[in-house]
Formats: C-alpha cells, sequence, structure tokens
C-alpha cells in the first residue's frame, strides 16, 4: 500500500506548482505513455494510470491539500481503496480526463480503444451512514464496527457474454450521410457496457445480479472529527452491477450532545461556579475533563467572569494541529434566597468599605481577557 510514489515526483512537478503546470505535466506524460502509442506494453499502462491517479488527486484542490497533509493515507478512499487505481479502468480515465487530451488522438477520447478495451466496468452507488460519537471518542479516535444493509453481488449468478454487442460493450452503429457513411460508437443498451448479460439468478437476486445484505464494516475514525464531518470509506458502498466494482460508503459524523463541556474547534469551555464565599477566601474546585477529573485552585479574592485556561485540556486537531485547550470560565454564585441570621451577617459585612466594588484594570471584559490568553 505504501509503495506508491509521491504524486508530485510521478508527475515531476514541484509541490508549489499551479494547476497549470499540473495539467500540462500530466498531459505530456498521458500522451507519452498512451495506450494507443504503446499497444500491449504493461508498463506504459500502469505509468499511464499512476500519472492518471496523480493527476486525480492533484488537480483537485480539497484532495491536493488533504494529500499535501496526510500524504496517500489522506486520499486513499478517494483513489479507490488503498489498491491504487483498484476500480479504475482505462475507460474511467477517459471518462474523467479525456478532455485533456483535447483530440491529439482523434474522434473522441475513445477512439483508439479497440478490442476488448472497449467493455465497461459498472460501479456500485455510493452508501452514506451517519455514525454519533461521544465527546471521549471524538478525543481519542474509535474503530466502529457497523451492520449495513447494502446490495452486493449475490453467489450462483452466471453470465454470458452479451449478444448484441458480442461482449464488446459498446455498439458501432453505420449511418449514411450525404458526405458517406458516418460510424457511431454507443455504449451497449443491452448489457449497459459492461458486455454481459445474467443467464442464470437464483431467486432473490436482482436483474443486476445483485441482492441486499447486512454486512459488517469496521470504519476507522479518526481523532478531533467534527459534526457533519463526512468520511468516505473506499469500495465499502454498493457493489457494482453485473459483477462490477463497489461504491463508496460515506460516513457523515453526528456529535452526541455533551452537557458539561462545550465544544468550540478543538477547545472546550466549562462553566464552573464557586460561591462568593470560596471566592472571597480561596479554594480549590474538581472540573471535569473529556476523561477523568482536573482539580484547579481558586485564588482568594476571585471575580465572576475570571477565566483559567487548561493547556492541551481540549480535542486534537483532526488536520493534526496539536490540541486544544480547556477554558474554565469562573461564576460566582450569589444566593438566591437567605435567611434572617444570613442576613443579618451579610449587611453587617456590607457596611465594611472593603465589600464595594472597586474594579481595576485587573477586572477587565471578556474580550480583553481573550485578547490576553492569546498574546501571550
Ligand atoms: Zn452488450
Amino acid at each position: 500500500m505504501s509503495n506508491k510514489r509521491d504524486y508530485y515526483d510521478v508527475l515531476g512537478v514541484s509541490k508549489s506548482s499551479d494547476e497549470k503546470e499540473i495539467k500540462k505535466a500530466y498531459r505530456k506524460i498521458a500522451l507519452k505513455y498512451h495506450p494507443d502509442r504503446n499497444p500491449d506494453d504493461k508498463e506504459a499502462e500502469e505509468k499511464f494510470k499512476e500519472a492518471a491517479e496523480a493527476y486525480e488527486i492533484l488537480s483537485d484542490p480539497d484532495k491536493r491539500s488533504r494529500y499535501d497533509q496526510f500524504g496517500h493515507q489522506g486520499v486513499s478512499g478517494a483513489a479507490g481503496g488503498g489498491g491504487g487505481f483498484g476500480g479504475m479502468n482505462m475507460d474511467d480515465i477517459f471518462d474523467q480526463f479525456g478532455d485533456i487530451f483535447g483530440g491529439a488522438f482523434g474522434g473522441g477520447s475513445r477512439g483508439g480503444f479497440g478490442g476488448g478495451r472497449g467493455q465497461r466496468v459498472a460501479r456500485g452507488s455510493d452508501l452514506r451512514i451517519k455514525i454519533k460519537l461521544t465527546l471521549k471518542e471524538v478525543a481519542t479516535g474509535v474503530k466502529k464496527k457497523i451492520k449495513v444493509n447494502k446490495l452486493v453481488n449475490a453467489e450462483g449468478v452466471t453470465y454470458n457474454t452479451c449478444s448484441t454487442c458480442k461482449g464488446q460493450g459498446r455498439v458501432i452503429r453505420v449511418t449514411q450521410t450525404m458526405l458517406g457513411a458516418m460510424q457511431t460508437q454507443s455504449t451497449c443498451q443491452t448489457c449497459r457496457g459492461t458486455g454481459k448479460i445474467i443467464s442464470k439468478r437464483p431467486s432473490g437476486v436482482d436483474a443486476q445480479g445483485l441482492k441486499r445484505q447486512e454486512e459488517t464494516v469496521e470504519i476507522n475514525i479518526p481523532a478531533g472529527v467534527e459534526d457533519g464531518m463526512q468520511l468516505k470509506v473506499g469500495g465499502k458502498g454498493n457493489a457494482g452491477p453485473f459483477d462490477g466494482v463497489p461504491g463508496d460508503l460515506l460516513v457523515v459524523i453526528e456529535e452526541e450532545k455533551n452537557d458539561t463541556l462545550q465544544r468550540d474547534g478543538s477547545n472546550l469551555h466549562f462553566e464552573a461556579y464557586v460561591s462568593f464565599v470560596d471566592a472571597a477566601l480561596g479554594n480549590s474546585m474538581e472540573v471535569p475533563l473529556v476523561e477523568g477529573r482536573a482539580k484547579i485552585k481558586i485564588e482568594p479574592g476571585t471575580q465572576s467572569g475570571k477565566m483559567l485556561r487548561l493547556k492541551g485540556k481540549g480535542l486534537p486537531s483532526v488536520h493534526g494541529y496539536g490540541t486544544g485547550d480547556l477554558f474554565v470560565h469562573i461564576n460566582v454564585w450569589t444566593p438566591k434566597k437567605l435567611s434572617s441570621d444570613e442576613k443579618d451577617i451579610l449587611e453587617k459585612l456590607g457596611e465594611s468599605d472593603n465589600f464595594k466594588p472597586k474594579p481595576g484594570k485587573k477586572e477587565q471584559g471578556f474580550f480583553s481577557k481573550m485578547k490576553d490568553f492569546f498574546a501571550g
């Protein structure tokens, strides 16, 4: 899996090259190793496919940035699941990038293909599922085994070569025009271009040779994912019709709400309440973490609105940019009802000049506090 070459090396471009340079480099390589120029040359075909794969990733800004960050791992789903272009055959490459050859090979993108190359491999549809994660699972990353109800290739199905196209997947129609006979090629409607038709199928199997079945799929969810994110598991979607290649499984992340810790990107926030006695005298208290608890110190004379930062106690970034922090917001709790004894004491305290608010420079508002945190 990891003996893949670097995509930039494959195309012979630098990491900073722009879209135009990448396209140009790909075109050059693709034309050099084009199957029409290198008939029956396996090595050229591999080079041709390798370049197409590199181009598929580097020409897409989104995939390119993922590749820059995570290497082949980051885009393995996109390129047919680890096995390189596994499911992608030559036709797919021409479907996707045919325009790049810009008529260099005459009649249409597939014009050059003869013989068995005309067949298409049908691709199964993508499946989408939702996965609910707790904050703890988000923090650590998690392996999930999920039961997926999907279309699979049924056993006991036998195929015959399509008689309409004789297995070519394409039919050539000749029409007479004023300029003479014109040949047009189109996908065979009988077999939908697969070159095969089903000769026998057990009951419960549909006309495409598929049946519905529950299958357990293991999904690796990296740490730090966020609500609404979509992960792609290559090749785990519905099986392809007529023994084709499977689609992808798209996993949508759903975050379970956490009652105590609020998430903001990779940072977490906790609202802590302390009595005004503790705020005045000082004390210590426990705050919840994603896992376990931490003891924090309440300094004597703590004001409501004070914020404490527990470094690295937030969530890891999914892109690998380190770990966020946990911010503890101190709220001083005022009792809502007082007994007459308590009233007496407080009224006495209230006469003390020391109990009159005298906000100084240190008692700033929320925004200047935030600024202080990030400036230091
Ligand atoms: Zn056919």
